[in-house]
């Protein structure tokens, strides 16, 4: 196998027997074969596009095949293997629409190649012989690192966008220029050569692509949940029986929600669910117990300690330990071999099984967080944050956000937020928050020093937040006290990476490590045109921002 889609790959150069996130060579092999198959699916549902046939059911097995490659999403062979059906069929489906447009509008049908002309082979063995010959080795193989290297930078781009697709999609909001484009994308990467500048473009474009996918999210989730309030949330959790949910996905919540109300079951968030318990219509529900634990990867601790049922929506799972693997459960793509899988949001299985365990015995100490500062919350104090700048009690901005990982350097990232003057504000988002927000910031005149706008899938509200900014000090958002500490993990951390530097944004910091599949020619081209710079210390850059 040969993986190096993120940042804890192994050796900072790839998976090659294993993969660090538990993905072994068989999944690893049928990941790369659907991303194959998925591209032959666009290269007709592209050409189909262009002389106006569409399908849906072929754009959202498009999004959804994509998202179920992202690290940390499904790691059941025997589901991938499905998956690959399902390719095949669809594949399909969009030649024949395709054929038909061709037909209507009197041209003969272009014979494909490539990932379009695959064909599955009959048995596992025949499909990991296939996958030996498309996946990533192959391409730098064939393309040379620095091509195959950009190639990846557009592919997992896209896997991230397909992400906020899939959950926006998941809430009823979809765009048909965003299936087109994403076809447009796929087709273009199965050409046999590419120059770099056309490769960076596409990424970039990618980007702007993501930019909108996430405002669409956006509106998902707050026509349907209402806007993110500002909200103390406990972190301790009360006597009772409990589930944990954790993962992305806001409809899995209302609906566990609605079927546990009256049962005697808390419900605690996990992870990434944290900014649920800011949404109107998610916080209703008087046994939604507040948050449990911190980030994903510390998952196999936390669950064990958890005396209930946990559901495991979307990223980020990891190996189930024996001693709750049969309380723990997936749903949408999410899938572990052996851990049953939860279907059409019935979540029976998981209400009993929080039922027959033990739940918590007693109340633990109270503890709180505050959080929910989604764009219209910190919009609506727009006129007292930019009063407070132009009077010198704001002196900057840190946007401290991103993933979070397992990985010692990640500490940066506490040791940073320590380090912020008292007279600055700290934005932030994503999972990376847990390394400091249960951590005392205090205010400044009223306006809290800890701003948390939400999930990854939130980074829009940070956008928009940052080009209210900009508006209110006449500038762009270069020009902006503001700077940007990043930290990556997976590839909808890249769609995002992608959309800060389409949109122009500088002097971003960016870590733990840079990404393995950008060879050093890649990243000169990043460092020269987008001043983009590897996390150093935190003393060293603070001084930095501050004095510059
Ligand atoms: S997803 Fe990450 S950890 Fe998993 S195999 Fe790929 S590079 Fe390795
Ligand atoms: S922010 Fe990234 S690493 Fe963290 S849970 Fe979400 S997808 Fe996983």
């Amino acid at each position: 196998m040969f993986c190096y889609q993120c940042e804890q790959t192994a050796r900072g150069t790839g998976c090659t027997v294993q993969g660090v996130c538990g993905k072994d060579a068989t999944v690893a092999a049928l990941q790369d074969l659907l991303i194959h198959a998925t591209k032959g699916v666009s290269q007709y549902a592209h050409r189909a596009r262009e002389l106006g046939a569409k399908d849906r059911d072929v754009d959202v097995f498009v999004i959804q095949a994509l998202f179920t490659t992202i690290t940390n999403v499904d790691f059941d062979p025997e589901r991938l293997q499905q998956w690959l059906k399902k390719a095949a069929a669809v594949r399909d489906k969009a030649k024949a629409l395709y054929e038909d447009a061709c037909t209507k509008a009197g041209q003969e049908p272009a014979t494909l190649t490539g990932p379009a002309a695959w064909t599955p082979a009959g048995d596992l063995d025949g499909l990991l012989a296939q996958a030996a010959e498309v996946g990533v080795e192959e391409r730098r193989k064939n393309l040379g690192e620095d091509v195959a290297g950009l190639v990846e930078l557009c592919t997992y781009g896209l896997k991230g966008l397909a992400a906020y697709a899939d959950h926006a999609h998941v809430l009823g909001k979809e765009d048909d220029g965003v299936y087109a484009a994403i076809h447009r994308n796929l087709e273009f990467l199965t050409h046999d050569s590419f120059q770099v500048d056309e490769l960076l473009a596409a990424a970039l474009a990618i980007g702007q692509l993501n930019l909108k996918v996430m405002g669409l999210l956006d509106a998902a989730n707050t026509e349907a949940y209402g806007h993110p309030e500002p909200t103390v949330v406990r972190v301790t959790p009360v006597k009772g029986k409990a589930i944990a949910v954790s993962g992305h996905d806001l409809k899995d919540l209302e609906e566990l929600l609605k079927q546990t109300e009256g049962k005697g079951i808390n419900v605690y968030t996990h992870g990434e669910m944290l900014p649920c318990n800011a949404y109107p219509g998610l916080k209703k529900y008087k046994h939604l117990g507040g948050n449990y634990g911190s980030a994903w990867q510390n998952q196999q601790k936390e669950f064990a300690a958890f005396p209930g049922a946990i559901l495991m929506t979307t990223n980020c799972i990891q190996r189930p330990r024996p001693d709750y693997k049969d309380r723990i459960f997936t749903s949408g793509l999410v899938a572990w071999p052996g851990v049953k899988h939860i279907v059409d949001r019935d979540f029976s299985p998981v209400i009993e099984a929080a039922l027959a365990a033990p739940g918590f015995a007693e109340d633990a100490e109270e503890k709180t967080i505050t959080i929910g500062f989604g764009h219209n919350a910190v919009m609506g104090v727009a006129d007292k944050v930019v009063e407070a700048v132009k009077s010198g009690a704001i002196r900057h901005f840190f946007l401290i956000g991103g993933c979070d990982g397992a990985k010692p350097g990640r500490n940066y990232y506490t040791e940073f937020a320590k380090a912020v003057p008292d007279d600055c504000v700290i934005l932030t988002l994503a999972c990376g928050k847990y390394r400091f927000n249960k951590l005392d910031f205090g205010d400044i005149g009223g306006i809290p020093r800890l701003l948390d706008i939400g999930q990854c899938n939130d980074a829009y509200s940070a956008v928009k937040i940052a080009s209210a900014l900009a508006e209110a000090f006449d500038t762009d958002v270069n020009g902006l006290p503001l700077s940007l500490i990043l930290s990556w993990y997976e590839q909808k951390a890249v769609a995002i990476l992608l959309t800060l530097l389409h949109l122009g944004i500088r002097n971003m910091r960016l870590g733990p490590t840079l990404p393995a599949f950008l060879t050093p020619a890649a990243v000169n081209v990043l460092v020269e045109k987008f001043a983009i710079k590897p996390i150093s210390t935190p003393e060293e850059d603070l001084k930095t921002i501050l004095e510059s």
